[in-house]
């Protein structure tokens, strides 16, 4: 008999979810996606670089059409709200956005994918004009129009987000201030590391960004629209435009009033095969919350490439297959033009909270051999469990693949390699791509030889 499959959210888990079950055999079923947005399967990933002007069209955004999937027999539902989730009866509430008409829609699986939204601060002037945040492509629209008329602008935030539209405004030429509460910019990492990656970014960009830390905006002012930024420490700085890149929260209201149990950070709880504690309802993406395959906790680390993952261990578990979902490192990467910010697993700070006896070791030294004319320094932190020696994680920025060093060091983790094995990792070299002995193995030998005592 054929199975009813719903799906509410439409961005990127919610996709991955149709995709796979439409690819499956032997699995009759009909799908529904229900999204409150007009349009479904995008990337919001790449919302900083249309902004920059890089993807001259944000059309190229999309990754499907709802047409697309609708040749393929699924349906696509735009405009749709669900307002309530009834798991006795195995029924969602669906509201029409536009006309406001309800409707009542069963399922036989559901899959919650309502991802997560941006965190607006209640600061004095929030809702001036020219004042943004950043999640859907309409936003990208929004914000790429106000700057291509802009001079100045504020980002509140230095996370990923903050630094990827940095890049974007700095390219632009407007003078842009960051200005982040905490001491340190991109918390993810260790505050040396962040401090660095400060400077490097002020050494590429000095004329026209300015980093603010330990300071926070206090309200915005202007008459209409936004026109200046008051902080905590008394500065006023002028602005045409300000980004909101504060961090977000997972869109869990109607998980959590339905009964399905939440973790960490609000985000929905689900095992390995992507299943919430409710009985045939599934969740994947920014709404639910991680394992963590370092700390062995739970943890919310809402990124794009966990969610498609996520999406495909939902979909092959609701068409009634086995599969598992391990679980995740926390792998990211970012840049700031042609510095590459790269990390995976814990870092020293996080590891110690977790009780582990840390290790580490700091190495800064060209990506590729030093002759060679585009030859960039390269830092990398590696964290390692002293009793152990397993490792934990890794950190690294520069000029060159800082990722491909991180992502070494993610396979590592995941096989579970000890130092000892890892020295031996048997690693490409040729001058234009690393150096003889790669600097992420440097920073391993370092760690070795502390042990060691060599
Ligand atoms: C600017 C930016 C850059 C990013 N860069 C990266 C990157 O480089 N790498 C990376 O891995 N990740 C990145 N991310 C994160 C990535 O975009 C998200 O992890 C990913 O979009 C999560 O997908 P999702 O489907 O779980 O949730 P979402 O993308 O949040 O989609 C959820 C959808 O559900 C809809 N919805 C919510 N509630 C309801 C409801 N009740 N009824 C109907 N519909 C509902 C929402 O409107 C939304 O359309 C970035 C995010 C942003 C904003």
């Amino acid at each position: 008999m054929k199975q009813k499959i719903v799906i509410i959210g439409g961005v990127a888990a919610g996709p991955k979810i149709t995709a796979k079950l439409l690819r499956t055999k032997d699995f009759d079923c009909q799908i529904d996606l229900y999204t409150e947005e007009n349009l479904i399967s995008y990337s919001s990933c790449g919302l900083p670089y249309y902004i920059e002007g890089l993807i001259p069209d944000s059309n190229r955004l999309i990754v499907r059409r709802p047409e697309q999937f609708e040749e393929q027999g699924a349906n696509i539902h735009l405009n749709k709200r669900c307002t309530k989730i009834l798991p006795e009866e195995h029924k969602i509430i669906i509201q029409d956005t536009i006309t406001g008409e309800t409707q009542e829609v069963e399922y036989d699986k559901l899959a919650i994918t309502t991802g997560a939204r941006p965190i607006i601060p209640s600061i004095k002037g929030i809702n001036l004009k020219n004042i943004f945040s950043i999640r859907t492509l309409q936003d990208g629209i929004n914000i790429r129009q106000k700057m291509l008329e802009s001079k100045k602008a504020v980002i509140l935030g230095g996370g990923y987000i903050g630094i990827e539209l940095l890049e974007a405004f700095h390219a632009n030429n407007i003078f842009t201030t960051m200005i982040e509460r905490e001491d340190h910019i991109l918390s993810l990492l260790d505050p040396e590391i962040s401090d660095l990656v400060k400077e490097e970014i002020l050494a590429i960009a000095k004329d026209n960004v300015d980093i603010i830390t330990s300071d926070a905006i206090t309200a915005f002012e202007g008459t209409d629209k936004v026109e200046k930024v008051i902080t905590k420490s008394g500065k006023v700085i002028e602005t045409d435009m300000v980004i909101i890149a504060a961090g977000i929260r997972p869109n869990t209201e109607i998980a959590a009033e339905a009964g399905i149990e939440l973790g960490v950070s609000n985000a929905i709880r689900v095992n390995n095969r992507m299943q919430t504690c409710t009985k045939d309802i599934y969740a994947a993406g920014d709404c639910t919350e991680n394992f963590h395959l370092v700390s062995k906790n739970y943890a919310w680390i809402p990124l794009g490439s966990t969610a498609n993952k996520e999406g495909r261990c939902a979909a092959i578990n609701m068409a009634g297959q086995y599969d598992a979902f391990p679980g995740v490192l926390g792998s990211a990467v970012t840049r700031f033009r042609n510095l590459t910010i790269s990390l995976t697993g814990l870092t020293e700070t996080e590891a110690k909270k977790f009780g582990f006896d840390v290790i580490c070791a700091t190495m800064t030294k060209k990506d590729k051999a030093g002759y060679m004319p585009d030859a960039a320094n390269i830092t990398i932190k590696l964290v390692v469990d002293k009793r152990f020696k397993k490792i934990l994680g890794a950190q690294a920025f520069g000029g060159g693949n800082a990722d491909k060093r991180v992502n070494t060091v993610a396979s590592a983790i995941q096989a579970e390699q000890t130092l000892d094995e890892f020295l031996h990792l048997d690693m490409t070299y040729a001058p234009p791509f690393s150096t003889a002995v790669d600097p992420l193995i440097s920073a391993a030998l370092i760690i070795n030889n502390k042990i060691y005592k060599n």
